[in-house]
């Protein structure tokens, strides 16, 4: 097989182990964060070149207070959500894509705003968008959900608001000092319960209650396998570590399992 020549000899034999035991544990979990989109050329929250070596995320509490914000948050979001609306799936994706259509992994647990596992091809009930989904805008007061495609923002300088009720709107994600959907976590927590092996690809695993999700996999007995080019405070935990680029691990991975 052609090797990607981004693996080292190391990774390369991680992913064979990691591979054997997949073939093992069929149908595996996996856990994905925004490092899985970076080759996509959606920046992440805290890799080198993260978002948040630019400008700190809006807390929620702050959002709902405070007019101005809400204003340059809506301007930050008609220049930043068409470059989203318009990424594509990376070798990433369309490998984990290729895994669950061929019965090595059944749900995938994200982090990610984008829908790009489902853009690749991932069935979307089989993916659990555990901070919500940037296409869609959510009315904070009745709890009503818009496509983004399709809710009507006022002209620059003013603030959109619901159709229904009136009232404020904001991307349908989960900010910081938000809570997170209660169905969503709790059916993360049960699929991390029942796993036999979780993978985590492109987390810093540093948000929760979202990176609790690993750990109680791994306290429920399944295995750990981290895929990640830096560090993670879970690390030595794992069973298995590949330091390195997700596209090309993954791409590497499914060769072996797929074909
Ligand atoms: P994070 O930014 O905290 O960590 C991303 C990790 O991925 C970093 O450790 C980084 O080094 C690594 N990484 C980056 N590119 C990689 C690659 N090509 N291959 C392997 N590893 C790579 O992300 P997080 O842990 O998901 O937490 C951040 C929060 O930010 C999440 O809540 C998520 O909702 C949000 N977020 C989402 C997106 C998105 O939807 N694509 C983008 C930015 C932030």
């Amino acid at each position: 097989m052609a090797l990607p020549v981004t693996l080292g000899q190391q990774e390369r034999q991680a992913l064979d182990d990691l591979a054997e035991e997949i073939r093992a544990r069929r149908p595996v979990v996996a856990f994905t964060g925004a490092g899985i989109s970076t080759e996509s050329g959606i920046p992440d929250f805290r890799g080198p070149s993260g978002l948040w070596k630019r400008a700190k995320p809006t807390k929620y509490r702050d959002f709902l207070a405070q007019p101005d914000l809400r204003l340059s948050y809506w301007e930050r979001r008609r220049t930043r959500y068409p470059v989203l609306a318009g990424a594509e799936p990376n070798a990433g994706h369309v490998a984990l894509a290729r895994l669950q259509a061929n019965g090595y992994l059944c749900d995938i647990i994200t982090q990610n705003i984008d829908g790009l596992h489902q853009k690749a091809g991932s069935p979307p009930g089989t993916v659990i968008e555990l901070h919500g989904s940037a296409h869609h805008i959510r009315c904070v007061t009745c709890r009503q959900i818009f496509a983004a495609n399709e809710f009507p923002l006022p002209a620059d300088g003013l603030e959109p608001s619901c159709p229904a009720c009136g009232g404020i709107v904001k991307e349908a994600t989960i900010s910081f000092g938000e809570s997170l959907d209660v169905d969503d976590l709790r059916r993360s927590l049960e699929i991390a319960r029942g796993a036999d092996l979780m993978l985590v690809v492109g987390s810093s695993l540093q948000v929760n209650p979202a990176a609790r999700i690993p750990q109680v996999a791994r306290q429920s007995g399944a295995a750990l396998a981290i895929v990640n080019n830096e560090p993670t405070p879970l690390d030595d935990r794992a069973d298995l570590v590949v330091r390195g680029p997700a596209g090309a691990a993954l791409t590497y991975l499914a060769e072996l399992l797929v074909g």
